[in-house]
């Protein structure tokens, strides 16, 4: 062992300690039989500079970046992915051989993976599609679905005019609507997206009537805890086809590992029922 590289990972946020990624990549790590670690790093707002500039000389291969410092964390990198500079945030770090810091934001892949998992005929352009929120999350969301072909995107904020500066940013085929107007909004819709933070555990569910929403209409809840959001059980039960947003989290992490690790891992069933039992407890 004293021979091989010792390779760590891990993730920043502030706080931290809720993460589930450290069980996903250990998981992968010993799967795979590599050397390595993956940690949470707790890192407080004003000490990310420093935290990130130490990553290499601490032997890490690069990192997860989640709240408060997706945005921040952007403007220390040396290098950008296309799609990173387009979403606005990072949510990956990766050392490069040189030292130099590449900045990239897996959230949109992970998302399109998740759909294409669970509906494997899913297409982007089947119709109209109704985005929920205008925070983060839904940046990710929004570039992802456009980049894959979406036609037109009616995208609803709760503070209208945070979807209208959004919407404005990102063009076509994104357009805004007042949030007032959304539960007729989903008429004649192929998918419907949640992307607020609304039916989260802790959190009251989304105020949303799906009287118009067409009954094959794919419904999907970027939430994980729970995994049936209140929005996802209404929708369940009046028949329309469910994704809910374990599998975006699972998936985002895919690329990272292999950008630290070298090696693209596995979803397996056994995988996904340990993620859900964490999810769980
Ligand atoms: P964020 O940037 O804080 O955005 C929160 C969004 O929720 C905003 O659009 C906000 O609207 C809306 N909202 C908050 N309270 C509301 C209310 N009472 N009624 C209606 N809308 C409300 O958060 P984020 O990072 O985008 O995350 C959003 C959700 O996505 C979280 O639940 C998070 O767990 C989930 N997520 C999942 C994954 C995954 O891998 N599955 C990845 C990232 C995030 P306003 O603009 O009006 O405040």
């Amino acid at each position: 062992m004293a021979d091989k590289k010792f390779v760590l990972a891990g993730v920043m946020g502030w706080p931290v300690g809720h993460s589930r990624s450290p069980l996903l990549h250990n998981h992968w790590l010993k799967k795979y039989k590599l050397n390595g670690a993956y940690v949470l790093l707790p890192v407080q707002p004003g000490r990310l500079t420093d935290a990130v500039r130490g990553l290499g000389a601490l032997g890490f291969a690069g990192c997860n970046v989640t709240l408060p410092h997706k945005v921040e964390a952007m403007a220390l990198m040396d290098s950008v992915a296309p799609m990173a500079r387009k979403i606005g945030a990072i949510n990956t770090v990766v050392v490069q051989p040189d030292g130099s810091l590449h900045g990239t934001n897996n959230d949109g892949f992970g998302y399109i993976a998740s759909l294409l998992e669970a509906h494997p005929a899913w297409h982007a352009d089947a119709g109209p599609i109704a985005v929920l929120g205008a925070g983060g999350a839904a940046r990710a969301v929004l570039v992802a679905l456009a980049e894959r072909g979406a036609k037109d995107i009616r995208l609803l904020n709760r503070t209208d005019t945070k979807a209208l500066e959004l919407a404005a940013e990102l063009g076509a085929p994104v357009t805004a609507l007042p949030w007032d107007v959304r539960h007729d909004a989903l008429a004649n819709v192929a998918m419907l997206v949640n992307t607020t933070s609304q039916g989260m555990h802790g959190n009251p569910a989304l105020d949303l009537d799906l009287h118009t929403l067409p009954r094959d209409a794919l419904v999907s809840d970027i939430i994980y805890v729970p995994l049936e959001t209140p929005l996802l059980a209404q929708a369940r039960a009046r028949g329309n086809p469910t994704v809910n947003g374990l599998g975006m989290l699972m998936n985002q992490a895919r690329p990272a590992f292999e950008a630290w690790f070298g090696v693209m891992p596995d979803i397996t069933p056994e995988l996904r029922q340990a993620m859900e039992t964490s999810v769980r407890a």
